[in-house]
């Protein structure tokens, strides 16, 4: 209900205006974006805190929109934080700019995808459906198990089935495969999604390596991670980038994994902060530190479990806990998906789930070799769009 009334309020503002894709710049922060735009900071100030913090976690290079009317007067801007949220600034009818977040509106489906391999799998799979995304999800859920540089044959099937958000016509996000087949000489390799979000073969042994531990002992969540949440006494759209783990000041903060720090220092909203870069290509954050550990640095090589700083209440923190992040290239990811499972191989109910969920796909799979649907290669034909300010629904120019 809130929503709905939310939108009723917006200006409509759309008529002989164009929508201006954009990309986000690495490494440039909010402010400096307004400023390179001519716009108030105050938008910037008058967020709260938590917002303020989600302008920190704007993926680089994320697809933004502006909107400019005849005169290039900007009208709208629109600069996605996570693949749900986005930051609307826009033009009141008092001709004032405010800003806010809003919901991103996509278009979900799910969709299976047979491939008969030609070139190479990543290849095959940006073609037929335009999403790199896909592709190189496909490529490290059988990295290990399956060498697609030799061995295959031409015409061996790939098996995909995935949900996938399409924003503007176009793929948008990461791509949820709920499970994979892929035959190589007449030996099939499979891989499903449990229950839990973790991939697992046949048997029910989980896929990932490389797991992380929680960053601190005696662990208590104060704040999980969440993409988008209606707040109902705030009446307005929450995003939380990470876990927020309540601690006295100056417990020590473990290191989640081994890896190499990439940042170590302090940023406006996270105050003082760590990044480390794991083998796996994941990177951890740790922010509102009282202070690192001596000796600690860029560059320095650090293990898992080790001590890598202290609980503070440094940035834009209204308490001392830690905050601990999980980005996967710029994109946040809930850092407990990651973390290591107590329990290994599945027994009792779990395991009756488990191969309930593994029975459904391989008949999925089973019909999928045998219908062998031909998709139509991907063909991307709208390069310009208006957004309809009020159902922000993309309309083709
Ligand atoms: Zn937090």
């Amino acid at each position: 209900m809130g929503r709905f009334f939310a939108l009723l309020l917006l200006p409509i503002l759309l008529f002989g205006s164009l929508v201006k894709p954009f990309k986000w710049n690495d490494g440039e922060s909010f402010l400096t974006f307004l400023e390179r735009k001519k716009l108030p900071l105050s938008l910037y100030y008058n967020l709260d805190k938590e917002d303020q913090k989600l302008t920190e976690d704007i993926p680089y290079n994320a697809n933004c929109q502006m909107v400019v009317d005849d005169k290039k007067f900007i009208q709208q801007i629109l600069i996605p934080v996570n693949d749900e949220l986005q930051l609307q600034i826009f033009l009141t009818p008092k001709r004032r700019y405010d800003i806010r977040v809003v919901p991103i509106v996509t278009q979900e489906y799910t969709e299976t995808l047979y491939v008969p391999i030609q070139t190479l799998p990543y290849d095959d799979i940006v073609k037929l459906t335009g999403s790199k995304n896909l592709a190189s999800e496909f490529v490290k859920m059988f990295k290990g198990k399956v060498d697609f540089r030799k061995g295959f044959k031409k015409g061996d099937p790939i098996v995909l089935v995935y949900t996938q958000k399409y924003r503007l016509g176009k793929p948008f996000s990461m791509p949820e495969v709920h499970g994979a087949m892929v035959e190589i000489n007449g030996k099939k390799v499979t891989v499903y999604r449990h229950a839990d979000g973790r991939f697992y073969d046949e048997k029910g042994a989980q896929y990932e390596k490389f797991l992380f531990k929680i960053p601190i002992n005696n662990p208590r969540i104060t704040s999980g991670f969440t993409k988008s949440r209606y707040h109902p006494v705030l009446h307005c759209y929450r995003a939380h980038a990470g876990v927020d783990f309540g601690a006295r000041p100056g417990t020590p903060i473990l290191a989640t994994g081994d890896g190499r720090i990439s940042f170590a220092g302090s940023s406006r909203g996270y105050g003082n902060t760590i990044k480390i870069r794991h083998s796996n290509g994941l990177i951890s954050l740790y922010a509102h530190q009282k202070s690192f550990r001596a000796g600690i640095h860029n560059g320095s090589v650090v293990k898992q479990g080790e001590i890598i700083g202290y609980v503070g209440n440094s940035g834009l923190s209204s308490g001392p806990h830690l905050h601990f992040g999980m980005y996967s290239g710029s994109t946040a990811i809930n850092p407990l998906s990651v973390m290591k499972k107590t329990t290994e191989g599945f027994s009792g109910k779990e395991r009756k789930v488990f191969l309930a969920i593994r029975d459904k796909m391989d008949a999925k799979f089973r019909k999928i070799l045998q219908q062998k649907p031909v998709r139509k290669p991907y063909f991307d034909f709208h390069e310009t769009y208006y957004v309809d300010s009020q159902t922000f629904k993309p309309k083709p120019f």
